[in-house]
């Protein structure tokens, strides 16, 4: 099993902060205590806005969360405020982000209202980071990748939150090609892998292949001596013409073919 503390603290480093032992929790409130609940059942990462200020500390979130909300201990798991991460509440809880939802989603919060404020590009950066920490370790500890929606697009959710302005840049991160699938071969391979197989080896000059693709034709043989030429076989794709192109070694600038 991933320790996603351990990954949060190798991405950010002295970006990051482990807050879970130290907020606020009220374990005796009206809604009772955090449950535990099962990683396998977790495919959501939900973004939010807390609303407040940039500014406002994780701590006098937990509080406000505690006082007007009757929760446990503040709401999500991971938080994003000015630029640095902070790890808030335990994954392996169903804290309180996402109505009757909580069993299935990680939370990710960005301190501010991104209804008004613009996203800061430190924040969307952190937000991005924090994305590919998470996606790795679901694909470790759970064998799956969770799916990047806004709190407004969790099923069963009546919000603004988390605010157009961060919407969009959830929409980017969700959208964006899954790293841990190569997009292309193996260059370096695929050049030494075509250099075993090339059958049309060419002389310097390359006088005959230059007038055969000058006149549209594709080359269908290697070059090969005949009598005291050199020639090269061609075929129009098209029509199917095919013609036989010829060259004196030496006289390069003078190439001539034969048609069927
Ligand atoms: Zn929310």
């Amino acid at each position: 099993m991933a320790d996603l503390n351990a990954l949060l603290s190798a991405e950010f480093g002295s970006g990051y902060q482990d807050l879970r032992a130290t907020l606020p929790h009220n374990p005796n409130g009206p809604s009772g205590d955090f449950s535990l609940r099962p990683l396998l059942g977790l495919d959501i990462l939900a973004v939010h806005h807390t609303v407040g200020p940039r500014d406002q500390s994780w701590k006098a979130i937990a509080q406000t969360h505690i006082k007007d909300r009757g929760f446990a201990g503040i709401g999500y798991h991971i938080g994003i405020r000015q630029g640095a991460v902070a790890y808030l509440g335990d994954v392996s809880q169903a804290r309180a982000c996402c109505r009757d939802m909580n069993h299935r989603v990680l939370c990710v919060s960005i301190t501010g209202n991104y209804e008004t404020m613009p996203l800061d590009a430190a924040d969307a950066k952190a937000l991005g980071r924090v994305a590919a920490v998470v996606q790795g370790w679901a694909q470790s500890s759970i064998g799956r990748k969770l799916k990047v929606l806004g709190h407004k697009e969790v099923p069963g959710q009546a919000t603004a939150c988390p605010g157009r302005n961060l919407l969009v840049e959830v929409h980017r991160i969700a959208t964006l090609p899954d790293p841990g699938t190569p997009t292309g071969p193996d260059a370096p391979r695929l050049l030494a892998e075509s250099a075993a197989r090339q059958t049309l080896p060419l002389n310097r000059q390359a006088a005959l292949l230059k007038r055969i693709i000058a006149d549209g034709f594709l080359p269908t043989s290697p070059e090969f001596p005949f009598d005291s030429f050199i020639a090269q076989r061609a075929e129009r794709l098209n029509d199917g013409k095919v013609r036989v192109y010829y060259v004196k070694a030496g006289d390069f600038g003078n190439v001539k073919f034969v048609e069927r």
